[in-house]
Formats: C-alpha cells, sequence, structure tokens
C-alpha cells in the first residue's frame, strides 16, 4: 500500500490510465490545431473535438453543439455568470447563489455586486440544504440568474436540481448550476432539470487538470455574453486554441463514467459506509458534516467537537485528507461551509473531509479506520494530561 493513502479525491483525482493513453496521440501524432481546416492533420484534430462533444454531452443529456470547452469549472463558472449578467444587464440587476458555493461561483458574484449587482446569498440549514420557499421568496422581476451547485465538495450535500430547475423555468431565469462534484457520481440530466447552463472540470473526473466544459441550453436558448475576446472558437464564447488533448481525456473521462457509474456508485458507498461506521464504532463523539441521505456518499465529512482539524491531519501524515477545500485548508480557519450550517466557529475547526474514488480500495479504507482511531484517541489522552 503506497503512504499517504489518498482520500482527497475531491480536490483532485489522479488521470485514468485509459483517459492518459486516449490521450497520448494527440500530443504527437495527432498534434492539429482543431480550427485548422484547411488541411487533413487540422481536420482530424477537429473531427476528435466533435466525437468528444458527443460523449461529454451524454454524460449529462446535453445536444453536442451545446458544450464550450474550457480551461476548468472556475472558467466556465465565470463565463456563465459574468456572461449571463453582461447580457440581461438592461433586464435586471440581481442574482441568487448560496453562501455554500465554491469560490469559482462566489468570487464572480462578489466581482459583480462591487459593479453595482444585487446578489442574494441563500443561507442553509443545518445539513448544508436550501429552503426552496426562501429561493422564491428571493426571486423578484429583476433577477437574472439563479446559481446553484449540484453536490458539494466539502460535505457532499445535493441540492434538489429538479426542482430549481422548475422554480426557475417558471419565472423564465436561466439557471446554471456547478456540477462539477456531481458529475459522474450522482445522476444529471440538463433536460429533466431545467438545468440552462452547467459547470464542469476534467480533474474532478479522472481527466487532467485544467480542461473543462460549460454547457449552454439551445432551447430555450441561454447566451452569455463572450467575457474573453479573440478568434470564434466554441461559438465565441471561448476563445482560444483548443487543447484537443485535454478535450480528449475529458471525453474518455466521461465515457468511463457512462459504463461504470452506477456501479461505482455502490461500491463507493459500501466503502464510505464502512469507514463512517468503523470511526463510530472505535471512537465516541463523533458527528457527520453535511446532509445524512441527499449526499454524495463518497464524501465523508465528520466533526471531532473537541479536537482541531490541523492537529489531526499533523497526527495522520500516512492519510491524505483535507479539512474544507483545498483553498481554505491552507489558512487554518474554520470552513465557510461549516460555518454556514450555524456551527459554531470552536468546534467548526474539528472538521475533516474523507473523500474516496475509483483507485480507493477496502484496505485503504480499513487503513485510515485505523490511523484515525488511533490519532483521535491520542490526542484526546494528551488533552486529558494537560488538564
Ligand atoms: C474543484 C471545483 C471547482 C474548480 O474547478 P477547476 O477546474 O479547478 O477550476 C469549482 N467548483 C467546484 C464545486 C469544485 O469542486
Amino acid at each position: 500500500m503506497k503512504i499517504p493513502v489518498c482520500l482527497d479525491y475531491s480536490a483532485t483525482t489522479p488521470v485514468d490510465p485509459a483517459v492518459l493513453q486516449a490521450m497520448l496521440p494527440y500530443f504527437t501524432e495527432h498534434f492539429g490545431n482543431a480550427a485548422s481546416h484547411t488541411h487533413q492533420i487540422g481536420i482530424t484534430a477537429s473531427n476528435a473535438v466533435e466525437n468528444a462533444r458527443i460523449s461529454v454531452a451524454c454524460l449529462i443529456n446535453a445536444e453536442p453543439n451545446e458544450i464550450v470547452f474550457t480551461a476548468g469549472a472556475t472558467e466556465a463558472d465565470n463565463i456563465a455568470i459574468l456572461g449571463i449578467a453582461e447580457k440581461y444587464a438592461a433586464k435586471g440587476n440581481h442574482i441568487i447563489t448560496c453562501v455554500t458555493e465554491h469560490k469559482g461561483v462566489l468570487a464572480p458574484c462578489k466581482y459583480l455586486q462591487k459593479k453595482g449587482f444585487s446578489v442574494t446569498l441563500l443561507p442553509v440549514d443545518g445539513q448544508g440544504m436550501i429552503d426552496l420557499e426562501q429561493l422564491k421568496d428571493a426571486i423578484s422581476d429583476k433577477t437574472i440568474l439563479i446559481s446553484l451547485m449540484a453536490g458539494n465538495n466539502e460535505i457532499g450535500t445535493l441540492h434538489p436540481m429538479a426542482e430549481i430547475g422548475k422554480i426557475a423555468r417558471q419565472h423564465n431565469i436561466p439557471f446554471h448550476t456547478d456540477a462539477t462534484q456531481a458529475v459522474g457520481k450522482s445522476p444529471i440530466d440538463v433536460k429533466a432539470m431545467n438545468i440552462d447552463l452547467l459547470s464542469l472540470s476534467g480533474h474532478k473526473i479522472y481527466a487532467p487538470k485544467g480542461i473543462g466544459a460549460l454547457y449552454v441550453r439551445n432551447e430555450p436558448a441561454v447566451t452569455p455574453k463572450p467575457i474573453i475576446h479573440g478568434g470564434g472558437h466554441e461559438n465565441g464564447l471561448r476563445p482560444g486554441t483548443l487543447n484537443t488533448p485535454g478535450i480528449i481525456g475529458l471525453a474518455k473521462a466521461c465515457e468511463i463514467y457512462l459504463e461504470t457509474a452506477p456501479a461505482e456508485r455502490v461500491r463507493l458507498k459500501t466503502l464510505a459506509d464502512r469507514l463512517y461506521d468503523g470511526i463510530k464504532t472505535n471512537i465516541p463523539d463523533v458527528s457527520l458534516n453535511g446532509h445524512p441521505e441527499k449526499r454524495m456518499t463518497h464524501i465523508l465529512n465528520l466533526r471531532f467537537d473537541d479536537l482541531k482539524a490541523a492537529d489531526l491531519m499533523k497526527a495522520m501524515p500516512e492519510l491524505a485528507i483535507s479539512s474544507g477545500s483545498a483553498c481554505s485548508s491552507a489558512e487554518n480557519a474554520a470552513s465557510y461551509v461549516i460555518l454556514a450550517m450555524g456551527i459554531p466557529e470552536n468546534i467548526a475547526c474539528g472538521s475533516i473531509r474523507y473523500s474516496l474514488g475509483r483507485f480507493t480500495t477496502q484496505e485503504h479504507i480499513d487503513f485510515a479506520i485505523k490511523t484515525t482511531t488511533n490519532a483521535v484517541r491520542s490526542l484526546r489522552k494528551q488533552a486529558l494530561t494537560i488538564e
């Protein structure tokens, strides 16, 4: 077993070997610029990109020409939010989002706020869930965008996409979702859920870092204004020479999910349940952050009220886990997502996130149970002797 054992798949994933194999020819043999249609080298790249669009579209039940390739989910979030804001600025200046969103959504919203937009940050309950009545109450005739994530990256809580989509459609308001964590792990159907814009990222689904996609609905059409200007690539929404190897990798990653997702979800749930049960059995006073049922089970965010996540992680360097999101773990502050659930700051700091993935085995889980048990027991014993 390789140490540290990685249980931090929500921060990033390794490239799947099959994804890497699919990509390799597009670095060397098929190196063409997908926009060069005057010769076969470019046409080969272009054909591969168009085939890739089909695979990405399939995973979320979109049409291939609704997929815009981007450099990742943060870029997709920005194109969607800033682009819609600019497009509909004459109609209204109000955006609805949520306190527990990823910074990829919160930061462009904050930027717009400085520019004079009004942003409603919906609160969440103790399980990280929004209240649909509060969403309805927040809507006004000035609302031009609802942006609510599918699955939360820290606690796994799944927002009710279909219900949100229905409300947005009834009011004729574009609905964007950051589905970076949920794609492949929880069923997403942009048609059935009335999703108008959706962000996803390669490196959370076993494709490389630096590739992602934005789904933009055709019918009824939502048309964000471009925020990046250049050649006309990707319907003018994301100009710049296409990252052909990355796109091929993203498509292969989506194909793997299309084939394996249902069985893999069952496998990961079994492992995550084993981890939670094992820790609960060995250690008293541990609680689950997030929704007990409406969540992505491969994310297990646990709280030890008497401990600090930083101390816990220091006590078990054999485990690669995180406290909160990758960006806030460096700051050693309580996660804004955990705080948003109404958990007081002094105990919120005792939260750690295990996230399981494709290469997680039962051996890893049993090792994580043992390591966590030993670390918690030892820290609690130290606390007793100090007192
Ligand atoms: C990782 C993540 C992002 C950022 O994706 P990048 O491709 O790294 O820009 C955005 N939103 C969520 C929910 C994420 O988990």
